[in-house]
């Protein structure tokens, strides 16, 4: 195990991490009991505390990873398992048609149903506008955003083939991952801030489309949460003190605090929710720059 899953372990269980440890929780505490999840992008940084989150509420976890990362996949695996829950590692490209298909069989093929997708991969390319490639748009909205659709659109297919979920009220649940930038302008990232404008409204029209079927799709907008993918924004002193003159509530976000967002989400405590995308950011979308009479 990685220090690094470590972390994300204790950021994202607290208190419940002992009971869960002995795999005796309270039925209180696992509110996801006998479900199943995929989450992608599942290795590292918010996927790989929302996989840990979710076992830890009592889901069965398809952990997907891209790429050559499954040594990294294999040790949140190995956490879940170790902790009493259920987990396999799925590869796929999110970007990739085909390969998104073959994961959603694999995934209904070890758990025998799919209950929960959290749709999470995402990447950035960034270069001011001016000096933008092709490649570089087309790297982030294949990812982010196309990725994002291929998920869903799977998840849907699923849900509706299998029909009624036997533990949820929901048939099926659905979360994407936006980013404060489906609100947020964001210089030097137009790649980035469109993808996620895109999953606002891929978000509310998938929502609005399948309602009827009792499928729940919503989103998760984080701030600024400590992970890989901004480590240049809080790895120094500077950096950091730079990026909380952005966050009103004073303090970076950490990977457990967009975990558990997802869990009750995914939950049927969120049962009349969908369409809805929570901004889980510290205040970072209050346009803190106006705190001072603007
Ligand atoms: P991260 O880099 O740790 O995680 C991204 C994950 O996506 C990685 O595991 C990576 O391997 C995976 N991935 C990338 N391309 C993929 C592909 N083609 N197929 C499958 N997996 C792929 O960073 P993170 O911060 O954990 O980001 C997770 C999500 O949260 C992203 O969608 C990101 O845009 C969003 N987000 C993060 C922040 C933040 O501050 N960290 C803020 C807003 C939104």
């Amino acid at each position: 195990m990685t220090d690094s899953v470590e972390t994300a372990r204790t950021a994202e269980t607290g208190e419940a991490a002992e009971t869960d440890r002995t795999g005796s929780a309270p039925a209180a505490h696992r509110p996801l009991a006998g479900q199943k999840a995929l989450v992608t992008g599942g290795s590292s940084g918010i996927g790989q505390a929302v996989a840990i989150g979710l076992a830890a509420a009592g889901a069965a976890v398809a952990v997907n990873y891209h790429g050559d990362e499954d040594d990294a996949a294999g040790a949140v695996v190995e956490t879940i398992r170790r902790d009493g829950g259920e987990a396999i590692a799925v590869q796929a490209d999110v970007s990739d048609e085909a390969a998104v298909v073959a994961m959603f069989a694999e995934t209904t093929s070890a758990f025998g149903r799919l209950d929960i997708l959290v749709a999470n991969a995402g990447i950035q390319r960034d270069a001011a506008i001016a000096n933008m490639t092709l490649e570089e748009w087309q790297a982030v909205i294949g990812t982010n955003l196309t990725g994002q659709f291929l998920c869903v659109r799977e998840a849907i297919r699923c849900y509706l083939a299998q029909g009624v979920a036997p533990l949820s009220r929901a048939r099926g649940k659905i979360i994407c991952m936006s980013s404060v930038h489906e609100l947020i302008p964001w210089a030097g990232h137009v790649n980035y801030a469109a993808s996620k404008g895109g999953i606002a409204q891929l978000v509310k029209t998938a929502a609005q489309e399948v309602a009827a079927q009792q499928i729940r799709v919503n989103g998760i907008a984080p701030g600024a949460i400590k992970t890989g993918i901004n480590e240049q924004a809080w790895s120094s002193p500077e950096a950091l003190d730079k990026l909380l003159k952005l966050i009103p509530y004073g303090r970076i976000g950490e990977p457990g605090d967009i975990a558990r967002t997802a869990v009750w989400l995914a939950s049927d405590d969120a049962d009349y929710v969908t369409g809805t995308t929570i901004f889980v950011d510290g205040g970072m979308s209050l346009y803190p720059a106006f705190r001072d009479n603007g």
